[in-house]
């Protein structure tokens, strides 16, 4: 019998590599401050890359979390029954504390280490992520009120996960959430049409719906309602103080593109109890410090997304021969996978100097926090834009076989347009960078001084930096022109960082191709005359597994 079943040119399974391996991500980790967590940082880069936590993430996204709106005998449950493996995902990021930890610590550097841990173990899952983001994200909105941070602060900080719904402070651990958007829209949320009427013991009766709350088994969600004073930000808990539930009823599941291991809800609040958060009528200024944050988790996902993508292209480009060569030394493919590495080395870059600064800006550095508030504006706005397209040309890479669930390629190509849309669809990051130029003319100026400490270095960089003052200077058509504002500014941020910090031939390909038009409207249109053996050498590096590869046939 002639063999039918031969396999043969499949490249080997991609397990047991080190998710934070990748020099932009490690060098970032250093220069911010955080050369310390080094060693946690591969650590959990390696877990992430693991066969264990790989599986766990397949398993996570694969069986869907089910809601419970009853029990058998007609009760009133509101309860999400998740997959063992979301629940492993939820203890290692808890555990290693990527949630709340970094703000109860005076070491300088805790949020960039944060930041590259969440890098790292994000790509065993992202779903999971939400949750942890969210945690992480209401501590400075919950400051508002110094007697609620001082009661939960130390419990969203906990190592402990203690998944389940009982009296916050009966608990070991806290995981928070978020609850904003209604029907009506998300974006304006001073249309919020929810109500807060006060009552008699200092709490509020809440009354209303919300069209996302993401993570509905949270402990708690900081939401918005209407006060007699105006749109006030509340917290609410799902379980009172006495042991009861809070009445907050989980309509339905949402049915998403992708981000399934994670549940998001339609929720009601059917006259449920909250507690002011801040001053009423300065609801958005309060909730607005917990978007901040979660803003910059979008931008640490899709980097790591990148890294996901770009890991998996490389790592098929090496070992699928095509043509009778290998896909790596094809030419074409080299251009396609270099622009792809020089695309994930622009978004780290930004990603762990951004950190930097939101670590500085907690520490009381006003210039950090003047260049995060407009850098993470244009920031979230650009490298979340290119998300989506790099895992398109990322999953491409693969052939046919990245079409294919079982590559993992799908899933990340689902992920990636969810990283843009929330906290802030593009539109509304770009015109909230635009608010920020408005409100924060330093803002404006911090950026610069970072533009301009480069000056001189790059002529690319110098003509793009004076093509950005002139857009500034006109104001004329501006909300028009947002996008195309927050973009200039975002890839000359990227630029000058790469000049200043990064490879060099990373930062010529970067000059030549996004600043220089030396390029396409593809990735795979780098100009001739770069360093592509070096910028692949870096990433590379990364790419090859470090247990023994078998083939997918043997
Ligand atoms: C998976 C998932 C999970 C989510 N989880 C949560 C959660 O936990 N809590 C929560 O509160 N929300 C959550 N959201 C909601 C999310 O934050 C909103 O979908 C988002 O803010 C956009 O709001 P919207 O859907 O109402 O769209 P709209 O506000 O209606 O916006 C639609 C489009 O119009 C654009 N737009 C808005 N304003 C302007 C303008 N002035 N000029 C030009 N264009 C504009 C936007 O950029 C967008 O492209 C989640 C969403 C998803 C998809």
């Amino acid at each position: 019998m002639p063999p039918t079943h031969e396999v043969t040119n499949q490249v080997p399974p991609l397990v047991d590599f080190d998710a934070a391996d990748h020099p932009a991500l490690l060098e970032g980790l250093r220069r911010e401050g955080a050369a310390w967590a080094e060693d946690d940082v591969r650590a959990i880069g390696r877990h992430a890359g693991s066969a264990q936590a790989q599986e766990w993430g397949r398993l996570a996204e694969l069986r869907h979390p089910v809601l419970h709106t009853h029990d058998r005998y007609g009760h009133r449950v509101d309860e999400v029954e998740y997959d063992p493996a979301y629940h492993e995902l939820m203890r290692v990021a808890v555990v290693n504390g990527l949630h709340a930890t970094p703000w109860q610590s005076n070491r300088p550097g805790a949020h960039v280490a944060r930041a590259a841990k969440m890098l790292a173990w994000g790509q065993a899952d992202p779903g999971h992520i939400c949750p942890i983001s969210m945690t992480y994200a209401v501590v400075p909105a919950l400051r508002h009120q110094p007697d609620l941070a001082a009661a939960y602060e130390p419990l969203l900080a906990s190592t402990d996960y203690d998944f389940g719904l009982r009296t916050p402070n009966t608990k070991r651990g806290l995981i928070a959430g978020m609850s904003m958007t209604e029907k009506q829209g998300g974006s304006d949320v001073r249309a919020n049409t929810t109500t807060a009427t006060p009552l008699s013991d200092g709490t509020f009766r809440i009354v209303g719906h919300k069209w996302f709350t993401s993570a509905p088994m949270s402990d708690f969600f900081l939401t918005l309602a209407q006060a007699p004073d105006g749109l006030a930000c509340f917290l609410l808990p799902r379980v009172l103080p006495d042991g009861t539930r809070n009445a907050i009823r989980l309509q339905r599941l949402k049915d998403k593109l992708g981000n399934r291991s994670n549940a998001s809800a339609e929720i009601e609040y059917d006259e449920a109890v909250g507690w002011l958060v801040g001053e009423q009528g300065r609801g958005v200024r309060t909730i607005i410090d917990m978007v901040n944050m979660t803003r910059l988790d979008c931008v640490l996902g899709t980097s790591g997304g990148m890294l996901t993508g770009l890991r998996n292209a490389i790592h098929h480009a090496r070992h699928r021969s095509v043509f009778g060569a290998k896909l790596v030394d094809q030419p074409a493919m080299v251009n396609v996978l270099a622009d792809l590495a020089v695309e994930t080395e622009a978004a780290l870059t930004v990603a762990m100097r951004l950190a930097g600064a939101v670590d500085r800006a907690t520490r009381g550095d006003e210039q950090e926090a003047l260049f995060r508030r407009l850098a993470l504006a244009v920031t979230k706005y650009w490298v979340c834009k290119r998300g989506p397209a790099h895992a398109a040309e990322a999953l491409e890479c693969l052939g046919g076989n990245g079409y294919v669930e079982e590559s993992g390629m799908p899933r990340l190509y689902r992920e990636m347009p969810l990283l843009s849309i929330w906290e802030g669809s593009g539109n509304v990051a770009a015109l909230d960078a635009l608010r920020a130029m408005a409100t924060a003319p330093m803002a404006v100026a911090a950026v610069f001084a970072e533009l301009d400490a480069v000056h001189g270095a790059d002529d690319r960089l110098d003509q793009a930096v004076i093509v950005l003052r002139k857009e500034l200077g006109d104001l004329d058509d501006i909300q028009y022109r947002a996008r195309h504002i927050a973009e200039t500014m975002a890839l000359c941020l990227q630029g000058a960082l790469l000049v200043r910090h990064g490879d060099p031939a990373v930062a010529d390909a970067f000059c030549a191709s996004r600043l220089g038009g030396e390029w396409g409207r593809a990735f795979g249109t780098l100009p001739r005359g770069l360093d592509t053996d070096r910028i692949l050498a870096r990433a590379y590096h990364f790419a090859e597994p470090n247990s023994n590869s078998r083939t997918s046939g043997s």
